[in-house]
């Protein structure tokens, strides 16, 4: 369904390069290009699915975003009290309302959390630095907040060992939730649990959403995990986003020969639509020694002359069904059901 809600987050041409280093004087000789010039906005509400391989530079677009790294290059626009900001340009002593506003929840429920802290100082710790409550007040606070995520106030006083793998990610969450944020960015959440974890914890996300009036940016590294809590989705490849659309348009029509190989590989029970598994050949490239032109182009079973020399173009293809493809408007791909 087409939202238009306002843009709660806009990202502009973000670019984030890291140096290669070498020798006693460190000297710089390269870069490596982890995220090579992304485009996207997020509205109020909506879940956005940002996906790919590892390495294609979904995390460190993540982190760019909570400008836990300066960006090389780029705007990442904030809404804030219903003005548009761009956070590059806020002074990092000014940046506190700006992190009150936008939290994280971690892929590994079992490194994201400090062992030697006991549940109500792990939950607790945001709203003691931004000041937002203390004694009883936190205390109560916390205990909301963990029944909020399924958890019970007894819980407060263990430390994180005591837990399972998905109980650990609902204290994680409830820590993101503690400041009321509009904006979580869930870096893979549910990669490191068990499968039959995975479904609880995504439902668990969906009804906070629901209930906080929650905008999500959801990066995971396959379609299957997003293709239910997605509103729209974007694939990455490479440091580049190559295709974003609705849900459903991206998954029954996908554009780009890199989604197509993607929905490929994503498990279907209705034994009548099964896709043929499109594997790929070799290894994602260096970001460091990215291909000329289209940097699928090595990859793709569709490339042509032109798409070893020119980059392609952003463009909107209709119904906001963007993607960055030469041969977008011949191809004719294969989709999977979308139900
Ligand atoms: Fe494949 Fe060419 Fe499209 Fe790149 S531009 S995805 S190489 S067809």
């Amino acid at each position: 369904m087409e939202s238009k809600a306002p843009i709660l987050l806009e990202v502009k041409n973000l670019k984030k390069y890291f140096p290669i280093q070498k020798g006693f004087f460190r000297r710089v000789v390269g870069q490596v290009r982890a995220v090579d010039g992304v485009n996207f906005f997020v509205r109020e509400g909506e879940t956005l699915g940002l996906v790919g391989e590892s390495g294609c530079g979904k995390t460190t677009t993540g982190r760019c975003i909570l400008r836990a790294y300066e960006p090389t290059a780029g705007e990442v626009w904030f809404r804030k009290n219903g003005e548009m900001v761009n956070i590059f340009q806020v002074p990092h002593k000014d940046m506190k309302p700006f992190r009150r506003e936008m939290q994280i929840i971690f892929q590994d429920p079992f490194s994201s959390l400090n062992p030697r802290m006991t549940v109500m100082d792990i939950v607790g710790e945001p709203l003691r630095i931004h000041g937002i409550a203390k004694g009883g007040e936190l205390k109560a606070t916390v205990r909301e907040l963990l029944e909020a995520v399924g958890l019970k106030a007894q819980h407060m006083n263990r430390y994180p060992y005591a837990f399972s793998g998905g109980q650990r990610q609902r204290i994680g969450v409830a820590r993101a939730l503690a400041l009321r944020p509009k904006l979580i960015v869930c870096d893979e959440p549910v990669s490191a649990l068990d499968v039959s974890i995975q479904a609880q914890t995504l439902n668990l996300l969906e009804d906070l959403q629901a209930e906080f009036g929650l905008t999500y940016l959801f990066i995971a590294h396959d379609l299957s995990v997003v293709e239910h809590i997605s509103d729209r989705v974007t694939v990455m490849y490479l440091g580049n986003v190559v295709e974003l659309a609705a849900a459903e348009d991206l998954y029954t029509d996908p554009l780009h020969p890199y989604t197509e190989a993607l929905l490929s590989a994503v498990p279907r029970t209705d034994p009548d639509h099964v896709p043929q598994r499109i594997i790929l050949p070799g290894d994602v490239p260096s970001p460091a020694h990215p291909p000329p032109g289209c940097k699928f182009h090595p990859r793709c079973r569709y490339a042509r002359d032109i798409c070893e020399s020119e980059a392609p173009l952003w463009r909107d293809l209709g119904h906001d069904h963007w993607v960055a493809c030469h041969l977008a408007d011949e191809l004719d791909l294969i989709g999977i059901d979308y139900d």
